[in-house]
């Protein structure tokens, strides 16, 4: 069997790399001319980090990425909310870790390169269209350097793994228009700084109209001492408001945003101060889409964000695209045909990613955060005079539930890695 992967983000490169560990063919075909380290931090869950893991990456990962050893939530005047252990300090077998995107993407690369060959990743190829039928799929491609076109695929399935503006997406669906915005805008940069609240530890702060989050994401600075402190500074603003179109890489400005958080300057952590440290500033509005009930045209299926771009709540825009790609060659490696093998991906990852993209919108486990601004705007002495230890326990748990990264099922859980390769 033969697959194009269009797209060569972190979806798109893990579904390559997890084809070729069963036996599946895979060419992956990127429209930049240059895969450049774009982007800021992510976090990947440990049920990611697990199929990380069994693609024999756990290395790479641990060496450039950094173990989030817990989660805190604060109002805005740095009170805390509720604190996790996260990864293998809450029990999991696998570590959480933060990582730089652009660092990501480049583990995923190598070792693509390395194991399907030099020649299967076609950078500035820009897919246009995909011809999907019902023994195959062929697409067809242009130069973004030159735009001229180029020679067209085939192969038994395509994947449209193309993110959130996703053009084979739009050919499906060609009546749904841009990405839907939310009135909420991030602003997003990293920081060299001291090491705060013991330099392992993820927090957000305030509550949904205001609220600011970071985390550490680089293991090669702490020997300095020093910590490179991912940052995102979100607003929400009128519904009336009018923003510029998203992109990952727009330059922001810091008057836009840096005022409604001059005055957040916690015991252990000048937020300000951090905002202001970084070098480049990057704005995004939060936008998603509506879950769409196919993904499967013929033989062509979609995968990661172009499938079921959500907000980047509870760190799992690209844990989902991870677990989506080990799936889908989970699938089409042990189903009889390929039409079985996409079905049942889709059947496996399209219900489970809608219902996530929903759980999003309503601030997933970020939930309590808001509840603790409603009823208790000037803040607590104790948090237990707001939210009861069992609602605060619930909201993580269920969140963690639809995610798929509740510890006893995800520990215990089979493996995607299909038996026969298991044993070989
Ligand atoms: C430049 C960039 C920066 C990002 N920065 C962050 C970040 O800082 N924090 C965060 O949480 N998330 C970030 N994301 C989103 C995050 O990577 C995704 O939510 C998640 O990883 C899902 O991955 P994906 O592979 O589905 O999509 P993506 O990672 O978005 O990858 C899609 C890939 O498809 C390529 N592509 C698009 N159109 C075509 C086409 N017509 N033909 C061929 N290839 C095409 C894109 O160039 C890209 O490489 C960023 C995405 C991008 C593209």
């Amino acid at each position: 069997m033969r697959v194009i992967v269009v797209g060569a983000g972190i979806g798109g490169l893990t579904l390559a790399l997890s084809l070729h560990a069963v036996g599946i063919e895979a060419v992956v075909c990127e429209a930049a001319p240059e895969v450049q380290p774009l982007g800021v931090g992510i976090n990947i869950l440990p049920h990611a980090v697990r199929e990380l893991t069994e693609l024999g990456l756990d290395g790479e990962l641990a060496a450039r990425g950094i173990p989030t050893g817990s989660l805190m939530y604060a109002n805005r005047f740095g009170q805390e909310i509720w604190r996790e252990p996260r990864g293998k300090a809450a029990g999991y077998n696998w570590p959480q870790y933060s990582i730089h995107r652009g660092t990501l993407q480049a583990i995923l690369l190598e070792a693509v390169r390395a194991r399907l060959g030099p020649d299967s990743v076609r950078l500035d190829h820009e897919a246009t269209e995909v011809d999907s039928r019902a023994d195959g799929a062929t697409v067809r491609f242009k130069s973004r350097t030159t735009g001229e076109a180029l020679e067209p695929l085939s192969g038994d399935v395509a994947v449209a793994a193309d993110g959130i503006h996703s053009p084979l997406r739009a050919q499906f669906y060609p009546d749904e228009g841009a990405p839907i915005w939310n009135r909420r805008v991030l602003w997003r940069g990293v920081t060299l700084a001291d090491p705060y609240l013991g330099g392992r530890t993820m927090v957000m702060a305030g509550y949904q109209d205001v609220k600011f989050v970071c985390y550490p994401i680089d293991p090669a600075v702490e020997a300095g001492g020093k910590a490179l402190i991912n940052w995102i500074a979100e607003l929400r603003f009128p519904d009336e408001t009018e923003w510029r179109r998203e992109d990952w890489n727009r330059m922001g400005a810091l008057e836009d945003f840096l005022p409604r958080f001059e005055a957040w300057r916690f015991p252990w952590l000048d937020v300000p101060a951090i905002i202001r440290g970084a070098s480049v500033v990057y704005e995004y509005p939060l936008v998603d889409r509506d879950p769409v009930d196919r993904w499967t045209f013929g033989r062509t299926t979609l995968l990661g964000d172009a499938a079921h771009p959500m907000y980047p709540i509870g760190s799992n825009g690209a844990s989902q695209a991870i677990l989506d790609a080990r799936t889908l060659a989970y699938e089409l490696a042990t189903a009889p045909d390929a039409d079985t093998g996409l079905a049942r991906y889709e059947e496996a990852r399209r219900p489970a990613t809608g219902k996530l993209v929903l759980l999003n919108r309503g601030n997933g486990p970020e939930q309590v955060m808001q509840l603790a601004e409603e009823r208790a705007p000037n803040g607590f002495a104790h948090v237990h005079e707001v939210l009861s230890r069992e609602e605060l326990e619930e909201v993580a748990a269920n969140y963690k539930r639809i995610a798929g990264f509740d510890r006893e099922a995800l520990n215990n859980r089979a493996s995607l890695t299909p038996p026969m390769q298991a044993s070989a």
